[in-house]
């Protein structure tokens, strides 16, 4: 059993799976996203690779300030990911609420819903800003593997 908890390990950190949620974007971070995942920069090449389902996904990236509307699917669509689930705040809006914080209609922040595992700012962030903080990632989750 143990054996195959560390292969699914293994196999997790070598093709991680992406699920991608709007709580409220602008629409700019997740046009960055695409470029990240899209032939330019492709990080499909690293075995990353976009999934429709959270029930496939180990990792959510969110861009957003998160609306009060959106905050109630972001949660339920978190509890839907198998664990263990890391979470990735996509722009300044996602770290912070960005330019909408504190407008009565967001919660300034992923991390006032659901709790975040990688930062990445920006307005939007560059690809290869999102490609560095997914790599962060990586390196956290093989630390935990690892019981670094
Ligand atoms: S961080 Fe900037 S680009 Fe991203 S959703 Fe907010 S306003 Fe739009």
């Amino acid at each position: 059993m143990y054996v195959l908890r560390r292969l699914a390990l293994w196999g997790r950190l070598r093709s991680p799976w992406l699920l991608h949620f709007n709580s409220g974007s602008c629409n700019a971070c997740d046009i960055e996203l695409l470029a990240a995942i899209t032939p330019r920069f492709d990080v499909e090449r690293f075995g990353i690779k976009v999934v429709p389902s959270p029930r496939h996904a180990d990792i959510l990236v969110v861009t957003g300030p998160v609306t009060r509307q959106a905050a109630p699917r972001l949660k339920r669509i978190y509890e839907q990911m198998p664990s263990p689930k890391y979470v990735m705040a996509l722009g300044t809006c996602a770290c912070s609420g960005g330019v909408f914080r504190g407008s009565y209609a967001v919660l300034n922040g992923v991390d006032n819903v659901i709790p975040v595992d990688v930062y990445v700012p920006g307005c939007p962030p560059r690809p290869e800003a999102i490609i560095d903080g997914i790599i962060k990632l990586l390196k956290k989750m093989e630390a935990e593997i690892s019981g670094k």
